[in-house]
């Protein structure tokens, strides 16, 4: 559903953009509002939320979708933890529609979807890897790279089941807003997929904004 927010960008009490192929790790606390903003249309947001206290807790898509019985995130969405409690709620959506069934981008997915030359080409799991060889203060390791959101991503569930990539059905200026339900690690890769349709075949960069 499609949801303006009243809060001005220029309130925000931190900004950062984040170009196509970087990570973003950062702490969001409980009350605080979460903003990601598709800067220039059709780009997907990789991401993962652990309870920042515990991160074995983390974002589980099988809670979240039978709780709220829908497949897809919107407005009123409630993210929930695999212990089923909820992590954020989208209380702001321009874009109307996120996937989370569709996972990560994967070198190893990337061969199988597109073509085996495509291996070396940079993908989400790759920048999820990274963020946490680099943060080690967070104690997260490659076991706690489960189930993900893919922001602004359009990927429509077919009549018998299946999915598919479509165009991107967000566009510059998007955003979706959500408040913290618990203190929250948020990591984001921003996608650097050049093989499908999704993004229009061209990463760009993403804004994210906390209140
Ligand atoms: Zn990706």
């Amino acid at each position: 559903m499609i949801q303006t927010s009243n809060r001005d960008i220029h309130t925000a009490g931190y900004r950062r953009t984040i170009n196509a192929g970087d990570y973003w790790l950062y702490r969001v606390m409980e009350g605080q509002t979460l903003r990601i903003t598709d800067l220039e249309g059709n780009q997907a947001a990789d991401t993962l939320f652990f309870n920042a206290d515990d991160t074995a807790e983390r974002y589980s898509v099988t809670d979240t979708l039978r709780s709220q019985r829908n497949v897809f995130l919107s407005t009123g969405s409630v993210l929930r933890s695999n212990e089923e409690r909820p992590m954020l709620e989208i209380v702001a959506d321009t874009c109307g529609r996120h996937d989370t069934l569709g996972g990560a981008c994967a070198t190893e997915s990337n061969t199988v979807r597109y073509d085996l030359e495509k291996r070396h080409m940079h993908a989400c799991r790759d920048s999820w890897m990274l963020a946490v060889a680099e943060h080690p203060e967070f104690n997260l390791t490659r076991r706690d790279i489960t189930h993900n959101i893919n922001f602004f991503m359009n990927v429509p569930v077919t009549k018998d089941g299946g999915l598919t990539f479509a165009d991107g059905i967000s566009a510059p200026g998007k955003y979706v807003e959500m408040v913290a339900k618990m203190n929250v690690l948020v990591l984001i890769s921003n996608c650097p997929q050049l093989n499908n349709p999704c993004n229009g075949y061209n990463p760009t960069p993403i804004e994210v904004a906390i209140w």
